[in-house]
């Protein structure tokens, strides 16, 4: 199986390189939503959110988080968000589960747009979703 970022992950593609231990690498998207926006990814070659073991995912998000910070101090960037897509509706383009660390400006919008929400059809919703784990 081809996969565009197991090929960076292994040297094979090379890459604007940002943070790399034994489990993740992290480097500069190529075609960033601001200046300094990266991806960080599990070496391991995992799909998506859904597919990955609890245990990996704990360490990814924890080298998210080192990563963040230090952009923050680096770039030096305002705030940042993560964007994490899982499947072709949700716009995942590469099917190797990636975290975008998207650093923000301040006075820098970058629209996500939201809409007024439906009280009744919200307490329908919640309704129906909650859950225990
Ligand atoms: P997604 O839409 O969440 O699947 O994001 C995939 C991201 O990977 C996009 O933002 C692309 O710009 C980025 N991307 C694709 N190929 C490369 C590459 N070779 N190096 C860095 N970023 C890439
Ligand atoms: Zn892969």
């Amino acid at each position: 199986m081809s996969c565009i970022f197991c090929s960076i992950a292994a040297g094979e593609i090379p890459s604007f390189k940002v943070y790399e231990d034994e489990l993740v690498l992290a480097y500069l998207d190529i075609n960033p939503f601001t200046r300094g926006h990266t991806l960080a990814i599990p070496k391991q070659h995992v799909a998506g959110l859904l597919d990955a073991d609890d245990a990996l995912l704990g360490e990814v998000i924890k080298r998210v988080k080192r990563v963040a910070a230090h952009l923050k101090a680096a770039l030096p960037c305002d705030g940042f968000n993560i964007l994490q897509n899982n499947g072709e509706a949700a716009g995942q383009t590469v099917r190797h589960l990636h975290f975008h660390i998207i650093p923000r400006y301040a006075g820098e919008p970058l629209e996500f747009k939201s809409h007024k929400g439906d009280m009744d059809e919200l307490k329908k919703l919640a309704d129906k979703l909650a859950f225990q784990s």
